[in-house]
């Protein structure tokens, strides 16, 4: 962490000075201010240009050379993997709620009171499906009891469906999550693999951009993703507002598994069959298959940073349910191949 910010403060601090050198320069010009400590201020500047110029031409002339050609062919393959792997995070970030979908229509506002009594923040409310534009007791309430505002408001309703759903996104986002970090660590792994026939300066000072020249692709790994429901207070005239966001992270959405399970009265499940998918139970589907995929057995000892899954074998959009039974181990690659067909562990 503190390298990659040392790196980052280094070079907006080179690019302040190539564009701050010349202007300085000519600054002091126009004030025959032309003393010692000026001009060497100057001079000081004009060589960290120079310097940058020179990186620059460097690594124009270094990322055509067969030398970082044959570098980047010898690693190839494991890019691939890790691209693929990041395409596969994405598509993990990109499950949601079902979305409220009914339509309201569309209606014109129009403030038609005399000047003093207009309310010209009433005009600025958009809708937007993730904020519930509210009073201020509501806005109260849903600060003290988020998950009872969030059902009531954004029309989630306590029932076995959306418990899946929720499930379901938050087995993917604990995915999500893992992989990033297991990525990291790949790509981390690669550039040590490799660190001793690279420039050393490149790769402490313009990792990013060497990052992209061997083909990696950009890793988004911002948590920007969580689902957020905001409720919004603002008085009339604007003058007084308020806000409170329910952030659906790993965190929220393993207590809003719990808290729905609670107010749900479930109908299909048998008795002390149906389980709730926590982070304790992935962890421990993971150990009773041995950190094993179940389908290609592949496992962590041959793939140290795998992304191990857990994946519910009857699908619960075809009536599986999440039991110790219903759930195994698979591998990132081999679930993605799955979708919502059923694998058996024959082949
Ligand atoms: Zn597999």
């Amino acid at each position: 962490m503190s390298r990659k910010m040392k790196s980052k403060d280094i070079e907006a601090l080179i690019y302040l000075a190539i564009i701050a050198s010349p202007i300085y320069g000519i600054y002091l010009l126009f004030h025959n201010y032309g003393d010692m400590i000026g001009y060497s201020i100057v001079f000081l500047l004009i060589c960290v240009s120079l310097v940058y110029i020179l990186i620059f031409i460097f690594e124009y002339f270094y990322y055509k050379s067969e030398k970082f050609l044959a570098i980047k062919s010898s690693i190839k393959e494991n890019i691939l993997k890790c691209n693929e792997l990041n395409a596969h995070i994405e598509e993990l970030k990109q499950v949601s709620l079902a979305p409220n979908t009914v339509d309201y229509g569309i209606a014109n506002y129009n403030d038609n009171s005399k000047y003093k009594y207009q309310r010209k923040e009433l005009e600025k409310i958009k809708s937007n499906p993730n904020v519930y534009n509210c009073s201020l007791s509501i806005c109260k309430g849903a600060q003290e009891q988020p998950f009872k505002y969030l059902c009531k408001y954004f029309n989630i309703k306590a029932d076995e469906d959306t418990l899946s759903d929720v499930e379901n996104i938050f087995n993917d986002f604990s995915a999500a999550e893992q992989g990033k970090i297991l990525l990291k660590k790949e790509r981390t792994d690669i550039l040590d693999s490799i660190q001793n026939k690279l420039p050393s300066f490149l790769l402490e000072f313009r990792q990013k951009k060497l990052i992209k020249k061997l083909g990696f692709d950009d890793v988004d790994f911002n948590d920007y993703y969580f689902p957020k429901y905001t409720f919004n207070y603002v008085s009339a005239g604007g003058n007084s507002s308020m806000s409170c966001d329910v952030l659906l992270d790993l965190e929220n959405l393993e207590k809003l598994i719990l808290y729905l399970s609670n107010i749900i009265k479930f109908k299909k499940s048998i008795a002390g069959q149906r389980m709730l998918m926590t982070s304790s139970l992935r962890e421990k589907i993971k150990k009773r298959d041995k950190y094993k995929c179940k389908h290609c057995s592949i496992s962590i000892e041959q793939e140290p940073n795998l992304l191990l899954e857990i994946d519910h074998i009857v699908p619960l959009s075809k009536g599986g349910i999440t039991s110790e039974d219903n759930l195994q181990t698979l591998c990132w690659r081999c679930n993605r191949k799955k979708g919502n067909k059923i694998l058996s562990n024959e082949n």
